[in-house]
């Protein structure tokens, strides 16, 4: 049985909304808390969503090989460390990882065991629509995020499975059921 469950997609797809909402609703399962050198945002706590550090820590972290995988993304880094995944086994918890899809897909490749799961966008226009309303972007980064999806959504066939998120509650039931067939492994 996997004990970890990769969730990938463009940035504004609706991954964190699912991911959170999965999390609330399912106390044996825990999220792994990345590192970023990104800036923290309003309604961000430190260490719950992610561990904010500078360059010179994560540069430090890289070095070390705390990472089981790590990404720049819009020019920002982000990782996953080891010892987010220790805490899942301590608990023996299935351990969500939201990640970037490079990351998934650098996993995946290193055929490390865990089921991963692509959230689709409904269109490039609505991915576009979802970013502006979200107000947290700057017209380069939006211009940068939408490139990037683009380029994204070509991987999304090597995932073992797609979730269009059209309607936030249809996507969160399609999770959980695959999570939970997971969890029991049929
Ligand atoms: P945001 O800045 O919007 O929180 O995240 C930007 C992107 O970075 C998202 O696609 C998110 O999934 C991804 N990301 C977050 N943590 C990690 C990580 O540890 N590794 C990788 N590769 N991507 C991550």
């Amino acid at each position: 049985m996997s004990n970890m469950v990769i969730i990938a997609a463009p940035s504004a797809a609706g991954k964190t909304t699912l991911i959170k909402r999965y999390l609330e609703s399912n106390k044996n399962a825990m999220f792994a808390v990345s590192h970023t050198t990104r800036e923290k945002r309003k309604d961000e706590v430190n260490g719950k969503d992610y561990h904010f550090v500078s360059d010179e820590e994560f540069k430090m972290m890289i070095l070390s090989e705390d990472f089981i995988e790590w990404a720049l993304v819009h020019d920002k880094h982000y990782g996953t460390s080891y010892s987010e995944l220790d805490k899942a086994l301590e608990k023996d918890a299935l351990l969500v990882l939201d990640i970037d899809v490079q990351g998934a897909i650098l996993l995946k490749g290193q055929n490390i065991d865990a089921k991963y799961v692509f959230i689709m966008p409904p269109s490039i226009e609505e991915l576009k629509n979802r970013l502006l309303e979200r107000k947290t972007e700057t017209e380069e980064q939006l211009k940068k995020r939408i490139w990037n999806a683009k380029r994204e959504i070509e991987y999304a066939d090597k995932f073992d499975l797609i979730i269009v998120n059209n309607d936030l509650d249809e996507a969160y039931n399609k999770l959980k059921k695959y999570i939970d067939s997971i969890k029991t492994g049929v």
